[in-house]
């Protein structure tokens, strides 16, 4: 349950955002969210309609752009994404593998009304 930590997050940054542009409403927030990352989109969804309520972003839109895990293999190099369960290489059965993409989670963009 650390999306309601993950949550709070994003609202403070939100907020603070939309002071120091004088913003009288925030409309839109486009976050970016890797799928290694653990966050679910319904559970922030869920915990930003209680905790943004009587807030400036009490009315935006939650924007989730999810990013593919991807992985290279150390021993042939190959890169691949994230099938089902298995994160060994497909190619080559290896467990040497580096994580390229997947853990990200951030606010790419904040759309505000002043
Ligand atoms: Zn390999």
């Amino acid at each position: 349950m650390h999306e309601l930590a993950v949550t709070q997050s994003i609202l403070g940054v939100v907020l603070d955002h939309a002071a120091k542009a004088n913003a009288t409403k925030v409309t839109k927030i486009y976050l970016v969210i890797g799928d290694l990352s653990s966050i679910v989109d319904e559970s922030v969804q869920f915990y930003w309609e209680i905790i943004a309520k009587d807030t400036l972003a009490e009315q935006a839109e939650l924007v989730f752009q999810r990013v593919a895990a991807t992985f290279r293999c150390l021993e042939c190099q190959t890169v691949y994404q994230l099938d089902g369960q298995a994160v060994f290489c497909p190619s080559c059965g290896s467990s040497r593998i580096e994580v390229l993409g997947g853990e990200e989670f951030y606010i790419e963009a904040i759309d505000i009304e002043t």
